[in-house]
Order: structure tokens, then C-alpha cells, then sequence
């Protein structure tokens, strides 16, 4: 049985002024789906992000989103429909303390089903335990890794059908990045599908069912993560022959 994709793009184009970023690009991930997105710096990864989440404009082209055209929906009313980003920078509200943050997320969160389990603190406190003991501290004085913990937990307290990570792991030590990457398939398991946007590659084919390499404002290689060659990737990432 072919399940219909949660978001998918189709011929999509877009740039920023003259310059062209994105040619033509498909994607598409299903619900439940950890898709990751790969390719070297100014690849399209971000921009391809943006376009899809509407804040770059596209061009041409089209982009759904549980079988609505959202080609022209501003970012915000995205969330509504089931799509949280965790933005590359994490981008928290300083000066509040991971509590409000998370509380602040869950006035825009998605009505969810009567049946449905959804995101509550304690919830989010049972994944990220750490965050239970700073819940009072203001954000900017936690760590790197903690502060992502925070963005993430901040995602998932509006609902999403589909979380968008940029980058999640920049900047963090390997056993933080560890411990985040080991909470992802437990995100999944409550019903979200993750697309992660990596430049570590081992980690990204590591972490996912299937992966997109991008080039040059093209997508260059999808495969299933399992069966894919470290050669493949390194044609598709960096266009040798
Ligand atoms: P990185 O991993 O460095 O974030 P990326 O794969 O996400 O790279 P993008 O940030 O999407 O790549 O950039 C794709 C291309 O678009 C690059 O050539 C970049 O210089 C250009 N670009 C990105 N943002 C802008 C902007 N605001 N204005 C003009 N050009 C931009």
C-alpha cells in the first residue's frame, strides 16, 4: 500500500534576488518518516528548508502538506497544519526560562484527536530529564546542548505531524549529540516524522530511513540509508565522477 507523502515539493524553484539556489527540486517524506537531507556548505539545504516551511518565497513549482497545496502559506500559519522547525541557532527566547519557552509553544500548538497522546511538559521532562531540573533557569544559561534540547522540546509542544531540525547538531559535543540523537527515535515512535538536515554524514545515514543529497541547488542522490555506498555519497555530495 502506497502511503500518501506528509509534505512533499514538485519542480520546485526558488532564490533570492538574480541568484537562483534552488532548480527543480522533489522531496517528499511520509508520516512517521525520519528523512535526512544532506550536502556541503551553500548546497540549498537551508533555502530548501525555507522554502517549504514559506519563508523563501518559491518560484515555481509546488509544495503540500498533508494533501493541501501550502505553495503560498506563510510560515506561521504552518504551524496549525502540523509543521514545527527547529531553526538552525535554536533561536530561544532569552531572558525567559526553558518553562515559559516550552509553555509559550504550546499556545500555538495544533488542536490534536481525542485518542491522541499529546506533548506536555512531563512528557517532554521524561525525554530530556535535565531539562525537569533547569525548568527555572533562564535559557541563555544553559548549555549548548541543553538549549537545543529546549528548541526541540519547544517544536514538539505545538503537535507536529512533521518536525524540520536545521543543523541540530552544530557546534555540540559528540556524546551531546549523542544523547539528543538517541531521543529522536522516541519522538518517532509517539507518531512524528523528523526531516534532519545534516552535514555529518555518517550521522545522518546513521539516524534516518532515507536520505537526500543536494548539490548546487539540485538533489544529486536519494536513497534508503541502508543500502546506499559511501561512494554514492561522495559523488552525489561532491559531483566527482
Ligand atoms: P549551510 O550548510 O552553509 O547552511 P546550505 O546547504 O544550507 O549551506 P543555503 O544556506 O541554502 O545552503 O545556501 C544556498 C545558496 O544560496 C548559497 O550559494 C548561499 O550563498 C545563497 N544564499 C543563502 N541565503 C541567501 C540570502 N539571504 N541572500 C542571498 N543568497 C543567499
Amino acid at each position: 500500500m502506497n502511503v500518501s507523502p506528509l509534505l512533499a515539493s514538485r519542480a520546485l524553484c526558488a532564490g533570492y534576488g538574480d541568484f537562483q539556489a534552488l532548480f527543480g527540486v522533489d522531496f517528499e517524506i511520509s508520516p512517521g518518516e525520519v528523512v535526512a537531507l544532506i550536502g556541503a556548505n551553500g548546497a540549498g539545504k537551508s533555502t530548501l528548508l525555507k522554502t517549504l516551511t514559506g519563508l523563501v518565497p518559491l518560484r515555481s513549482g509546488s509544495v503540500s502538506f498533508a494533501g493541501i497545496d501550502v505553495s503560498k502559506t506563510p510560515a506561521h500559519a504552518l504551524v496549525a497544519h502540523g509543521l514545527a522547525m527547529v531553526p538552525e541557532g535554536r533561536r530561544l527566547f532569552r531572558g525567559m526560562s526553558v518553562e515559559d519557552n516550552l509553555r509559550v509553544a504550546a499556545d500555538h500548538a495544533r488542536p490534536v484527536a481525542a485518542n491522541a497522546r499529546p506533548w506536555t511538559l512531563e512528557r517532554l521532562y521524561d525525554l530530556f530529564p535535565v531539562l525537569a531540573e533547569r525548568r527555572r533557569q533562564a535559557v541563555e544559561t544553559l548549555s549548548g546542548g541543553q538549549q537545543q534540547m529546549v528548541a526541540i522540546g519547544r517544536a514538539l509542544m505545538t503537535q507536529p505531524k512533521l518536525l524540520l531540525c536545521d543543523e541540530i547538531s552544530l557546534g555540540l559535543a559528540p556524546k551531546v549529540i549523542l544523547e539528543i540523537y538517541e531521543m529522536l527515535p522516541v519522538i518517532r515512535q509517539a507518531g512524528t516524522a523528523i526531516l534532519l538536515v545534516e552535514q555529518d554524514v555518517t550521522l545522518a545515514s546513521r539516524s534516518s530511513d532515507r536520505f537526500y543529497c543536494m548539490l548546487e541547488g539540485r538533489i544529486t542522490l536519494t536513497a534508503r540509508s541502508a543500502d546506499v555506498t559511501r561512494e554514492q555519497i561522495t559523488q552525489a555530495y561532491f559531483g566527482v565522477k
